[in-house]
């Protein structure tokens, strides 16, 4: 099993997997490693013993790697800044938006639309929106927007029924 834990411990001790582009290849690296170590009658017993490792010496942020029993064999211990591996992913940059939506009733259904490709929500499902740059022309965009749906072919929303989020 690849917890966590486990995880950290190979990463730190093999060394090497920043360099692999994506996590399915990291996946498979470090499961292939673990089949490798895991021989012998007992191979939960090195599970075990990784996952306790983790716990107690090799944690995220101090890994206590004078009392490590495969110090030696470390090579995040080696580049002499072991805590920094595994890398952790980074965070995308946060893009401020202001956007006027539509709510859009009938009976006791809402309309909801898909996210565009487009969008860094592409795919969610949300209450029909658009992203304006002015102050006033959300409203007009929005029911332009609605009457394209089949909700509102008959009758575009009244104005206040848009609400202005940012
Ligand atoms: S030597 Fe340090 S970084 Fe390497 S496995 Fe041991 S505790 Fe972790």
């Amino acid at each position: 099993m690849l917890d966590g834990n486990v995880r950290r411990v190979l990463t730190r001790v093999a060394g090497g997997l920043d360099e692999l582009p994506d996590e399915t290849s990291r996946d498979k690296y470090l499961w292939e490693l673990a089949a490798r170590l895991a021989r012998g009658p007992r191979p939960g017993d090195l599970n075990q013993a990784l996952m306790e490792l983790g716990a107690t010496l090799c944690t995220p942020r101090a890994p206590a790697c004078p009392d490590c029993p495969i110090v030696a064999r470390c090579l995040a211990k080696a580049s002499g800044e072991p805590e920094r591996w595994p890398r952790r992913a980074e965070r995308p940059a946060i893009v401020e938006a202001r956007a006027t939506v539509a709510v859009l009733a009938r009976g006791r259904s809402v309309l909801l639309a898909r996210r565009s490709e487009s969008s860094p929500l592409r795919g969610d499902w949300d209450l029909p929106a658009v992203e304006i740059r002015s102050s006033t022309g959300g409203p007009r965009l929005c029911r332009e927007r609605s009457r394209s749906t089949a909700w509102s072919s008959n009758s575009a929303p009244p104005a206040s029924c848009c609400a202005t989020r940012s």
